[in-house]
C-alpha cells in the first residue's frame, strides 16, 4: 500500500478521473501502433486539446483555462504515464515550450500562436542541442544574422523531440558572436524555406516519440517570430529550468511506481520451485526496499510541487528531485525487470518498455552529472571559483 498523498483536493481527484478516462480511451488503444510507426498521431494532440488538457495555464482569451495550479498538470502527466503512452509528449508541448510564448511573447505573438496550440492543431518542439553542443549549450554554433526585418538562420540541431510531427520549433541560435551567452530564441515554422528535418532517429526506447535532426539553411525568420530580446535567450532558458526538472521528477517517480505495481502483481502469479516467486525472501526484500524508496521520493516530489505552486521552488532543489527520481526510476525498472525473469525481456510485457524508456531520464533535460554540478555549486563548491 503506497503512502497516502496529501497535496490533492477532491477537485484534483475528479480531474484525475477525467484524465484517466481520456488516456484509456484515446491513447492506450493506439500506443502499440505508434511505437511501431515511430511517432504519435497528430490526432492525439487535437483530442487532448478538445478535452482541455493542453496549455491549461493559458489565458481564457487564448482558449486556455487560466489554471495556475501546477498540481493539475502533475495529475495529467501521472495519468498519461499510467494509462496512456510515455512517448506522447504533451508535457513538452504544453509545459516546456508554450510557456516561453506565454511569458515572453508580444500580444500579437500570443494571439497568433497560443490558440492553435491550445487546440492541438499546432504541435511545439524546442531545439537547443546540436551535434557539438549538448550539456555545454554555450558551445552552440547555429547562427542568426539580422537582415532588415528578417533574421537569417544557419546551422543544425539534433535529438529534437517532436522533430517529425512538430509544426513550430523554438530554436536557440547565436546572435552575438562576441558574447559567450549571446543567443536569441526564434519561432521557426513548418514550411519556412530552408527549414528541413532529417530522418526519425532510431532509439532504444521511447519508440512512440519522434526524435530528429533539424537543418536550417538561410532560413528567413521574420523579426515578429523572435521571442523577447534577441541576445537574452540564455537568461530566458534558465528561467524555466526549475519547472523542467520538476516535470521530469514527476514523470520518473510515476514510472517507478507503475513498474513496482505491475511487478507486485507479477510475482504473486508467477511460480517457481512450487511457490509464487513473491514468496522468496529476495523478491520480498527487493519490493519492500523499492516501496520505501518510492514513498520517500514521491513525498519529496509532492513537496517540490507545493513549493512550485507557491513560486518558491529553486532550480537547485528541482535538480535534486530530477537527479534522485531519474536514478530511482533506473534502479526500480531494472530490478523489476529482473523479477520478471525472461518475460521481462519480452516487449509484450510492459516492464521491458519501462526499462528501456527509463534510460533517457538520466541524460536529457540535464544529465545526472550536470544535476550534481548544479547542486555542488549551490553549496559553494564551484570549481570555476576554486583553485
Ligand atoms: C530521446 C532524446 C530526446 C531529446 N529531446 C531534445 C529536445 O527536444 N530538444 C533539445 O534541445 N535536446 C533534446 N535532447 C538532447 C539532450 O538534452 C542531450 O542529449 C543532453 O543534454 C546531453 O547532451 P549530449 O548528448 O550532447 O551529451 P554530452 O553533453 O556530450 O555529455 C556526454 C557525457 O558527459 C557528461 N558531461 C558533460 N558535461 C559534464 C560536466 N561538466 N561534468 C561532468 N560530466 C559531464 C554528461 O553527463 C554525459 O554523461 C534529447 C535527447 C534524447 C536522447
Amino acid at each position: 500500500m503506497a503512502l497516502p498523498r496529501l497535496i490533492f483536493t477532491p477537485e484534483h481527484e475528479l480531474f484525475r478521473d477525467t484524465c484517466r478516462r481520456f488516456f484509456q480511451a484515446e491513447v492506450a488503444p493506439h500506443a502499440e501502433r505508434w511505437r511501431e510507426q515511430g511517432y504519435c498521431d497528430r490526432e492525439a494532440f487535437r483530442k487532448a486539446g478538445a478535452e482541455g488538457l493542453l496549455l491549461m495555464w493559458a489565458d481564457e482569451q487564448y482558449g486556455g483555462a487560466g489554471i495556475e495550479d501546477f498540481r493539475y498538470e502533475q495529475v495529467m502527466f501521472e495519468e498519461c504515464i499510467r494509462h496512456g503512452e510515455l512517448g506522447l509528449f504533451l508535457t513538452l508541448h504544453s509545459r516546456l515550450v508554450a510557456p516561453y510564448i506565454g511569458a515572453l511573447g508580444t500580444a500579437e505573438q500570443k494571439a497568433r500562436f497560443l490558440p492553435p496550440c491550445v487546440r492541438g492543431e499546432t504541435i511545439l518542439g524546442i531545439a537547443m542541442t546540436e551535434p557539438g553542443a549538448g550539456s555545454d549549450l554555450a558551445g552552440m554554433q547555429t547562427r542568426a544574422e539580422l537582415h532588415g526585418d528578417h533574421w537569417v538562420l544557419n546551422g543544425s540541431k539534433t535529438y529534437i523531440s517532436n522533430g517529425q510531427i512538430g509544426d513550430v520549433f523554438l530554436v536557440a541560435a547565436r546572435t552575438d558572436p562576441a558574447q559567450k551567452y549571446g543567443i536569441g530564441l526564434f519561432l521557426v515554422e513548418r514550411g519556412m524555406p530552408g527549414f528541413e528535418r532529417g530522418r526519425n532517429l532510431k532509439k532504444i526506447g521511447l519508440k512512440a516519440q519522434d526524435t530528429s535532426e533539424l537543418f536550417f539553411r538561410d532560413v528567413r525568420v521574420p523579426v515578429t517570430n523572435v521571442l523577447g530580446e534577441p541576445t537574452q535567450g540564455f537568461r530566458y532558458l534558465t528561467q524555466f529550468l526549475a519547472e523542467e526538472r520538476l516535470i521530469g521528477a514527476v514523470q520518473y517517480v510515476t514510472s517507478a511506481q507503475v513498474a513496482w505495481d505491475l511487478t507486485l502483481e507479477f510475482v504473486k502469479e508467477r511460480r517457481a520451485f512450487g511457490r509464487p516467486i513473491g514468496a522468496f525472501q529476495n523478491t520480498r526484500f527487493k519490493l519492500a526496499e523499492m516501496r520505501a524508496q518510492i514513498d520517500a521520493l514521491q513525498t519529496f516530489v509532492d513537496q517540490c510541487v507545493m513549493l512550485h505552486v507557491e513560486h518558491r521552488l529553486t532550480p537547485e532543489i528541482a535538480a535534486e528531485a530530477k537527479l534522485l527520481c531519474s536514478e530511482l526510476e533506473g534502479r526500480v525498472t531494472d530490478e523489476c525487470l529482473q523479477l520478471h525473469g525472461g518475460a521481462g525481456y519480452m516487449e509484450e510485457y510492459r516492464i521491458s518498455r519501462l526499462y528501456t524508456d527509463a534510460r533517457i531520464s538520466r541524460i536529457y533535460a540535464g544529465s545526472s552529472e550536470i544535476m550534481k554540478e548544479i547542486i555542488a555549486r549551490s553549496v559553494g563548491l564551484d570549481d570555476r571559483r576554486m583553485s
